[in-house]
């Protein structure tokens, strides 16, 4: 510039001013530009020179606070590049020279950190066109790359999360498209690829479950609020059904989503194993068959249902005849053979809508609902009857002819109680087996009243119990050989100033249908035991030896009745031998095994046992010999007959036999007749009972007989 020829300098005078003025201009906005760059902390402005020699020829100030390396020290050593870019970043620094190209390169800091500084490169060209310098700027860009990184880390966790997560999510949009489903649904549901998009209109959600389903989608919360779980059923590929658990959040709001984030997990084997808790505890293992509970709830609902319909219920109660017989002589696994075969043939000769169920042991239900009149009920009973009767049932190479007495009780109008129809049907069944069994029976007024008294009796034994009404009458036994009296049973008596004392029988049957005879039984043993001590202070000499008891069945079955009669005898201070309980022989009979184990427990106290009633149980030899008895009381129906009905002497003298090979004493029971006391002499029985001897006697006037007598 300065060698122009100055002619032309004047000629252009002004728009070399202007020219001047440019660069001026142009000198400023680079001065500026430096400035600027010079300026900026984070900021890094360079040029490399390439020729002739590698070195840098400009680097601004910047670098200083972004490396911690001088500028001068770039100037000075050309290798300054090599030395702090990370090796492997330096390829990248022979890359293409494209400024709107960023390179990002780590460089290595004067504390020996990493920093990530991102360049924009520009070629130097000499007139040639030959690249002579790179010109360029760089920035510190590590915080936003270390922020991306970590984003994309959690991403991909999150991605993997989602991939490999046993749950499925689906994302599913405001229209209820779905947007995203995780690759369990094709594992859980088998539905893959296009087939994945249809079914959400609800078409592959069981119809029960989709009204909650969708309340689910309706009621979802943003996410941090509790989500509540919904459990439905959606169809699998196969066909099947599958129990889904569902949460629903609601990120309609969330831009990145805009829809529901639904996750769900197969719960279908946890739904299964809830089902069938529920199943076995509604329904009879044995038979599979609906039980009480569940039997008396759908009677509800068809009592219910009398309110809104015309038409009668039947509940027909059955009670399979002589099913003990089976059990005892068979073996269980015969009885449950039975019971399976009735259950079946019940279920098979039902309507869909009926109800068959087994109630306990050989008792079963049947619920028929929408009948005509009582005829149509019966009708039914007389089916069911025969159809368990129609053909035998082969159970342990036999073939057993299956009957049941079955009562029938009708529901007519919406007030009664489930509890009581049953019962009902329970008593008509009652009247059923007495009067012969295989047969039924419909309930009537007349049980009904007779049910109604009993439920009166029940409340007043009650309260005798409480007032002391009860009281024990004692009948003595004597040695024939010489009449002395050995021992006495005390036998139950109710003075409830309702009219004359009924028979025992009568309040001790109700007494045990409602457990009463548990509280009774034990005082009956307290009782006896008191009376006894106390005639042995009276009378040391002529006390009898020993008292006796009766025991029922229910009471037999306890486990606190050897600790109830160990104490009664040491509050009385009485050896255990003084004290006989007397067990009917049906009782031992109904179940043998609990017999058996109840009267070892007994017989280990040490008290006597006696078997009453006995040969009206039809126990055989073999049972006998499993009892751990002491006495056998001859039935008074057989002493009955002595002296007029050889059949009778026969028997008596078949149980004195009997009673000699299992070393037993005899008592014989109801002796009235001097005729009969000869028989039972010449027949070598040794004691006996009976109103010939003395009848019961209340306890005062017993106690006057031992003081007087
Ligand atoms: P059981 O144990 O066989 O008692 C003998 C029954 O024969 C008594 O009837 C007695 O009064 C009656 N009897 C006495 N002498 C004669 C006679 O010469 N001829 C006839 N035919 N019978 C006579 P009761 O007192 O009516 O008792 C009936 C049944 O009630 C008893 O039969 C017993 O099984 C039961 N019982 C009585 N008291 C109790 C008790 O405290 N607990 C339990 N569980 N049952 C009892
Ligand atoms: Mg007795
Ligand atoms: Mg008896």
């Amino acid at each position: 510039m300065a060698g122009e020829p100055s002619g032309r300098r004047e000629r252009t005078a002004t728009s070399e001013e202007r020219l001047r003025a440019a660069e001026a201009d142009l000198r400023t906005a680079d001065e500026r530009f430096r400035l600027l760059v010079e300026g900026a902390r984070d900021l890094i402005s360079y040029r490399f020179r390439l020729v002739p020699e590698r070195r840098f020829e400009h680097v601004s100030n910047g670098v200083e606070s972004v490396l911690g390396v001088s500028a001068q020290s770039f100037l000075d050593d050309p290798t300054m590049w090599d030395k702090l870019i990370h090796p492997e970043d330096r390829a990248k620094a022979g890359g293409a020279l494209d400024p709107s190209a960023p390179v990002v390169m780590r460089w290595r800091r004067a504390d020996g950190e990493y920093v990530y500084l991102q360049h924009r490169r520009m070629p130097v060209h000499d007139a040639d066109g030959n690249l002579i310098a790179v010109e360029g700027v760089a920035h510190d860009v590590t915080d936003a790359v270390l922020a991306r990184e970590e984003l994309e880390a959690s991403e991909r966790r999150f991605r993997s999360l989602v991939l490999n997560v046993s749950d499925l999510i689906i994302v599913v949009d405001q229209r209820g498209e779905l947007q995203y489903a995780s690759p369990s649904l094709e594992r859980i549901l088998g539905w893959a690829g296009e087939d994945q998009n249809q079914g959400l209109d609800g078409s592959r959600v069981h119809a029960d479950d989709l009204p909650r389903l969708r309340a689910a989608f309706a009621n979802a919360k943003p996410p941090g609020a509790a989500t509540a779980t919904t459990t439905a059923r959606i169809m699998h590929k196969d066909g099947s059904w599958r129990w889904l658990e569902f949460s629903v959040t609601d990120l309609l709001d969330d831009p990145t989503v805009g829809g529901y984030v639904v996750v769900a997990r197969d719960v279908t084997e946890r739904k299964d194993a809830e089902d069938q808790l529920v199943h076995q505890a509604l329904h009879d293992a044995l038979t599979g068959l609906p039980n009480r509970a569940l039997f008396l709830d759908r009677l509800g609902l068809a009592i219910s249902r009398l309110e809104r319909r015309s038409g009668l219920a039947a509940v027909f109660f059955l009670d399979l005849d002589y099913f003990k017989v089976v059990n005892d002589s068979l073996g269980h696994s015969a009885g449950d053979q039975v019971l399976v075969t009735v259950a079946d043939r019940l279920a098979r000769c039902l309507r869909d809508g009926d109800t068959a169920a087994r109630l306990g042991g050989d008792e079963f239900a049947v619920l028929c609902d929408d009948l005509v009149d009582e005829g149509e009920a019966l009708q039914i009973a007389e089916r069911l009857g025969s159809a368990l009767a129609a053909e035998p049932v082969a159970v342990a190479g036999r073939e057993l002819v299956v009957t049941a007495s079955i009562g029938v009780a009708i529901a007519n109008h919406a007030t009664q109680r489930p509890e009581s129809l049953l019962r009902d049907a329970d008593a008509a069944m009652y009247r059923a087996k007495e009067r012969g069994r295989a047969r039924c029976e419909l309930f009537d007024a007349a049980m009904r009243a007779r049910a109604i008294a009993r439920l009166e009796t029940e409340a007043a034994l009650r309260e005798a119990l409480d007032h002391k009404q009860l009281s024990l009458a004692y009948q003595p036994e004597v040695v024939l050989a010489d009449g002395r009296l050995v021992g006495a049973e005390g036998l139950l008596r109710w003075r409830s100033g309702r009219g004359p004392e009924g028979s025992p029988l009568e309040f001790i049957a109700v007494a045990e249908e409602t457990g009463l005879i548990l509280p009774i039984g034990a005082w009956v043993v307290r009782e006896a035991c008191r009376h006894l001590a106390r005639w042995r202070e009276l009378a040391p000499d002529r006390a009898p030896t020993s008292v006796s008891v009766n025991l029922s069945g229910r009471q037999l079955s306890r486990s606190d009745l050897p600790d109830l009669v160990t104490e009664a005898l040491t509050e009385t201070g009485l050896e255990p031998q003084s004290l006989c309980l007397e067990v009917t022989e049906s009782v031992l009979m109904d179940d043998v095994e609990t017999a058996v184990a109840a009267l070892k427990v007994l017989k280990a106290v040490g008290v006597d046992i006696a078997v009453d009633d006995f040969g009206t149980g039809y126990s055989s030899l073999a049972h006998l010999r499993r009892f751990p008895v002491d006495i056998l009381k001859i039935d008074h129906s057989f002493i009955a007959g002595l002296g007029r009905n050889p059949e009778d002497a026969a028997i008596v003298r078949a149980v004195l036999a009997l009673a000699k090979t299992l070393d037993l004493a005899v008592v014989a029971e109801g002796v009235e007749r001097p005729d009969q006391l000869d028989q039972l002499r010449a027949l070598g029985c040794e004691r006996a009972q009976g109103r010939l001897f003395s009848p019961p006697l209340a306890e005062p006037a017993f106690a006057e007989l031992l003081v007087g007598g």
